[in-house]
């Protein structure tokens, strides 16, 4: 029998609550099973945004006979001018892996996983989890979801697990990596608006990366540095000697979390030195004079001791950023994944709007966004956020978003979710006994994974929905749910720069995979709420729901008529609302051209805090600062993907390493690729050591791929956002083998 055969006869002969859904015996099809790409021609070639990053790629990709084949670059897109990192070029492989999920898996009472059909997975799903919710409360089931799905998914599922299912709790893996930029743009601006456009990498006059790497980590964005024409001055700050910081025209080897006393030290000589727009500050920005007087304990002498880097330097750096020139501010993981993530932000935020470098070509204190879709996340996942970036406390929110979806009014939380890491310690405490996780690999990603492992212990029924049924997380699920991946469904990402972009349906996915969009209309039906979301019967049907959403939001996007007008316009930024399409359409806007913000005043606030100190610190037992980030421009996060194509396999190094000063090495007589054990307060692992300048003496690297880092990490969190501070933690190192 054919699956779309066995999936008609199953449904067929279930019911759900007793009353059989005509749509699903007439058009099983609707659920995505053997469905044919619809939305193109066979042997037609599609622009579809790359599902990695979030710098948002438009790829073109060539199908014969209704199935892709292979793809090229889209010359045409304004974001990528025609190129593509390897991931991006590679983006068909992990489609064709041998691991991927066919049919949904089930636990057994012997351990053993067995495949079962729709039909069971999903009674198991939802009889399990209203058991436990019968039992515990409501609140007793959580969901943590991920920057990778489309905007329409991510919308789906906050929408059906909290005012379908009643769920109480859900975030995202976006926790891990964007929520500080978010939190310090809605604290600073009234609204989660990163401010750039790409344009501006070429319009910049000085660009300043902290705790960035975009030559691998964003190696398209670091192609639009390279395209600048304003012969750029072009500083890393980063206690690591990046692939970037050895390509800029100078390095700034900051001692590891020096960095709040080292942006307020260079604030405070720009006031001493008088270079400040006065005239943007008193328009445009409030508590500036409070600014003023706390940083009388914050001189660049200050800074110069904390940071390691010499009073001239940063003093030139001051001079610099006082100048007059376009200035610009890049950011991403080695700031925002930091137990003062929020308030470090700020402090370049700070910088821009004190010198008015916002809001001008080349200008803006600019975080540049981890995954493909974590902005989608940001705006639409109905996580912490209200849909669109509104509030679950306000009435009047809740009363538009019931209104424009058409549920009741009572279905919608007054209050918001757990983050990521309360979801961990509610589970920990016994709150949580039910766990859905969506497209996302805890298992491997999250902090401290030996905590997390034991917590996992704790849970009564665990459902991972995932292309792929090999991963770390999926192997310990109670349920497991093949979801389709990119390239096999249609939706909408959002990138960096603020931009829509459309990704499209290419190829079927493998057996009985679903998309993601129609594992979450499955469960509405089994869970007896399908008639709450008849609304969303489509992708794009749900991309017209967001449109409508976002109406009167600064991310109003009104003005955008469906996917297809994505597709003509060369994806769209936010915002757009209906009243600009009158005008001719600009590919390339920043925001706050205007000098005016989204707070009720329409001001920006200076927002700043003492530093605190590291919350753990080296000592005699643990002499190292353990760093972590990304290791090469073919890996991605936690390789569920990146490991499936031959060609990126060939790119980065199989084995987990270390990276470590000869210095050191010298000291204890490591030699190069000797395994070592490097050992923290949570755990111990052994990898290869290599002996590179790279990292300062008393530092080590290991990047994030391998699932071995995150067992050394230590679950340390900004107390604004929540996000978990990766990158610092102490570490000893011990000879094994010798
Ligand atoms: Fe894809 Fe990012 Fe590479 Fe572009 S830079 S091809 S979006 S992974």
């Amino acid at each position: 029998m054919k699956p779309i055969d066995m999936i008609k006869d199953q449904m067929r002969i279930r019911c759900f609550n007793g009353v059989l859904t005509e749509r699903l015996v007439q058009s099983p099809a609707a659920f995505g099973l053997g469905r044919l790409p619809v939305s193109v021609k066979p042997d037609a070639t599609v622009n579809s945004v790359c599902g990695f990053c979030a710098t948002g790629c438009s790829l073109k990709v060539h199908l014969a006979e209704g199935s892709a084949v292979n793809l090229s670059t889209n010359t045409g897109y304004p974001v990528n001018l025609g190129m593509a990192c390897p991931k991006g070029w590679e983006a068909l492989a992990p489609l064709s892996a041998s691991d991927r999920g066919t049919e949904p898996l089930l636990r057994q009472a012997d351990g053993s996983m067995s495949k079962v059909s729709w039909h069971d997975a999903m009674e198991a799903f939802s009889g399990q989890f209203k058991s436990i919710q019968a039992t515990h409360g409501k609140a007793s089931v959580a969901f943590l979801s991920t920057g990778q799905i489309v905007t329409e998914e991510m919308a789906f599922l906050g929408s059906l697990a909290k005012f379908g299912m009643g769920v109480v709790h859900g975030d995202g893996n976006t926790r891990q990596c964007m929520a500080t930029a978010v939190t310090a743009y809605k604290q600073s601006f009234g609204y989660d608006a990163p401010p750039y456009t790409y344009q501006d990498f070429e319009e910049s006059d000085v660009l300043i990366f902290v705790g960035a790497n975009p030559c691998i980590a964003h190696p398209i964005m670091w192609q639009r540095v390279m395209r600048n024409q304003r012969n750029p001055e072009i500083i890393v700050v980063d206690p690591r000697k990046t692939e970037t910081a050895m390509a800029a025209t100078r390095h700034l080897p900051i001692q590891p979390k020096s960095d709040l006393a080292f942006f307020y030290g260079l604030a405070s000589r720009l006031i001493e030195l008088d270079l400040i727009d006065r005239d943007y500050i008193d328009a445009s920005t409030n508590d500036y004079d409070a600014f003023v007087e706390f940083l009388k304990d914050y001189p660049l002498e200050l800074a110069a001791e904390k940071s390691g880097i010499a009073y001239e330097e940063l003093d030139q750096l001051a001079r610099l950023i006082g100048s007059g020139k376009r200035v610009s501010f890049w950011w991403t993981m080695g700031v925002n994944q930091s137990y003062e993530g929020t308030r470090l932000a700020q402090s370049m935020i700070n910088l821009a709007l004190m010198t008015g470098n916002i809001g001008k070509p080349g200008t803006g204190a600019n975080s540049i966004t981890g995954q493909c879709n974590a902005m989608g996340s940001r705006l639409f996942s109905n996580t912490t956020s209200l849909l669109g970036g509104r509030s679950f406390t306000s009435l009047e929110d809740r009363a538009t978003v019931a209104n424009i979806l058409d549920i009741p009014l009572e279905n919608i939380p007054d209050q918001p979710s757990y983050a990521y890491n309360e979801i961990i310690d509610a589970i920990d405490r016994g709150e949580i006994k039910g766990l859905w996780l969506i497209a996302t690999n805890t298992a491997h990603s999250w902090i401290n994974q030996k905590r997390f492992r034991a917590i996992r212990e704790k849970l009564d029924f665990l459902v991972v929905q995932d292309m792929y049924y090999s991963t770390e997380s999926a192997e310990i699920a109670d349920l497991y749910l093949p979801a389709a991946g990119w390239g096999e469904k249609d939706g909408v990402f959002i990138n960096s720069e603020r931009r829509f972009g459309i990704t499209r349906k290419v190829r079927k996915a493998p057996g009985q995979a679903l998309s993601d969009f129609n594992i979450f209309r499955l469960i509405a039906h089994y869970w007896g709420c399908a008639d709450l979301f008849e609304k969303w019967d489509s992708p794009e049907a749900a991309f017209r729901l967001l449109i409508q959403l976002s109406k009167d939001l600064p991310c109003d996007i009104t003005g955008i008529d469906g996917y297809a007008d994505l597709e003509a316009r060369g994806g769209i930024q936010w915002p757009l609302p209906t009243e600009s399409r009158a005008q001719p359409y600009i590919a390339q806007r920043r925001l706050f051209e205007d000098g005016k913000f989204y707070h009720v005043d329409q001001r920006a606030k200076f927002i700043f805090e003492a530093p605190r100190p590291m919350p753990e610190p080296v000592n005699a037992d643990y002499p190292f600062i353990l760093l972590t980030g990304r290791g090469t421009s073919s890996q991605w996060h936690t390789q569920t993907r990146t490991s499936k194509s031959d060609v990126l396999r060939k790119l980065y190094p199989k084995n987990p390493y270390v990276e470590m000063h000869p210095a050191d090495a010298e000291r204890l007589g490591i030699v190069p690729n000797e395994l070592i054990r490097v050992s923290s307060r949570r755990g111990a692992v052994e990898v290869a050591a290599v002996i590179l300048a790279s990292v300062q003496p008393g530092q080590l690297f290991m990047p994030m791929h391998y699932a071995v880092t995150n067992h050394l990490t230590a679950d340390a969190f900004d107390p604004y956002s929540k996000q978990p501070s990766y990158k610092a933690c102490a570490v000893q190192i011990e000879r094994t083998h010798f």
